[in-house]
């Protein structure tokens, strides 16, 4: 076996997180090290939709990525608003409030993940990130109070040690299943199929995504965002608890909707499938769980940070490598690896940021249980374009979205105040 290679700092994953650390850590010239056991470009399961939260990520990181991806429409289609269709078939239009800069088209955008996370991995700067492709890992151990990981690459082994660990490696992450005492294999909490489609017809005309909270899958919904070149990304998200206590066949559940519910079947008559049904876990940040330990961060779905109401999971991927970045660029200035100081560092600042959010979707996830009251807020604001406009506000303003939380928000709807 090959002598053991010494890196300060190793990500593993090359997706939104892995890519988002990277981009940052480059940013500040720090070297280090990439392992993806994946090939690019490579799929990842997904309804393709890409927010605002990642905009503001792209942005910080090099604006110019963001004006090349909205200078390609026929790839990257832009996203200006959301579409809400509740268990009673009544739709409701809301359109992302849209403070655009300069160079950029709207506030979000649809890609298939296959040329988005491509796109990403191909603004790696090879000036400071070392990325291997094609590795399977076979440990990730502590020796001695050493990270060590051994891994296979083109049928040679090959063991790295390092000071910092990355975990960006996906919703089966083995860094947290190796590091991540108590918590290691945190169980997903929902489960998302998606398929893509050409003919759908009756979309928005100003191509909004739409989410439709069909009473089968409450909690979750049923998706279908247009995507460039005729295509739609469409699926089903639902909690994984529901699936199993109700032994739920979600495919069943999805094919069924897609042909027999009013508001879609007509739309999906001459539809085709493109390629298979494929599923994948999404694990939902629910509450303030620890996301590092001595000598390792955990970012992405490896943190389990996807959005519990929407299943918005690149913009939180993206965001927490960044915050990663920032926290190791101060860990190597003080030369701390411990895990107080990475708690501080990192824990602290991602749950200062986006602690509120979670808190909300957490409890807005719940909501949803009661099919009644979404009924209610859809009846309401089709009627109220002052209500719409809340709602929509409700996109980039958290005090907002902290409003559905509380009863006096049906309160007044239902008084009209
Ligand atoms: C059905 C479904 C629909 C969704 N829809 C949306 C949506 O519309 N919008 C949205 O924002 N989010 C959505 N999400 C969530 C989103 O897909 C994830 O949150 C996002 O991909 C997380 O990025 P990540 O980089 O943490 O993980 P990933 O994208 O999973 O990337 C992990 C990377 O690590 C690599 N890797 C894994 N294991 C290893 C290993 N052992 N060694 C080396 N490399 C490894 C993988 O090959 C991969 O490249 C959806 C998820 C699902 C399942």
């Amino acid at each position: 076996m090959a002598p053991a290679t010494h890196v300060k700092i190793l990500i593993i994953g090359a997706g939104p997180a892995g890519c988002g650390t990277s981009f940052f850590l480059s940013k500040s010239g720090i070297p280090h090290t990439i392992l993806e056991k994946a090939v690019f470009p490579r799929d990842k399961v997904c309804g393709d939709a890409i927010s605002g939260k990642s905009c503001y990520v792209m942005r910080t990181a090099n604006a110019p990525w963001l004006h090349e991806i909205f200078r390609k429409e026929d790839q990257f289609l832009p996203s200006r608003g959301i579409q809400f269709v509740a268990p009673n078939g009544k739709a409701l239009d809301i359109r992302y409030p849209d403070a655009l800069r300069p160079g950029e088209k709207a506030p979000g955008f649809t890609v298939p993940r296959l040329r988005f996370d491509n796109f990403l991995f191909s603004k790696l700067d090879a000036q400071f990130a070392d990325v291997q492709q094609d590795v399977s890992i076979k440990s990730v151990s502590k020796e001695g109070g050493v990270n060590k990981i051994v891994y296979q690459q083109h049928g040679e082994e090959k063991i790295l040690t390092a000071d910092i660990i990355v975990g960006a490696d996906g919703d089966k992450s083995i860094v947290r299943k190796a590091f991540m005492e108590g918590n290691e294999a945190r169980k997903t909490d929902s489960v998302g199929l998606r398929a893509y489609y050409t003919g759908v017809t009756g979309l928005h005309e100003n191509d909004f995504i739409e989410l439709h909270f069909i009473s089968e899958a409450l909690p979750g919904y049923l998706w279908i965002f247009p995507l460039p070149e005729g295509r739609c990304n469409v699926g089903i998200g639902m909690l994984s608890s529901r699936v199993r206590a109700k032994k739920i066949n979600l495919r069943d559940v999805f094919q069924k909707a897609l042909q027999t519910n009013p508001a879609l079947r007509e739309r999906f008559k001459n539809a085709e499938l493109q390629g298979k049904i494929l599923g994948w876990g999404l694990p939902m940040a629910t509450e303030r769980e620890p996301v590092s330990g001595e000598g390792f961060l955990l970012t992405g779905d490896a943190a389990a940070l996807i959005d519990a109401f929407s299943g918005e999971g690149v913009g939180n991927a993206l965001y927490s490598g960044m915050l990663a970045a920032a926290a190791i660029e101060k860990a190597l200035a003080e030369n701390r690896t411990d895990a107080a100081f990475l708690k501080q560092e990192y824990d602290a600042q991602l749950y200062r940021r986006l602690g509120d959010e979670i808190r909300i979707s957490a409890t807005l996830q719940k909501l949803c249980n009661y099919p009644w009251l979404f009924n209610f807020v859809v009846n309401k604001a089709a009627k109220s374009p002052e209500l719409r406009n809340t709602i929509s506000g409700m996109f980039s303003d958290l005090d907002l979205r902290d409003k559905l939380r509380k009863p006096s928000f049906y309160f007044n709807i239902l008084f009209n105040r």
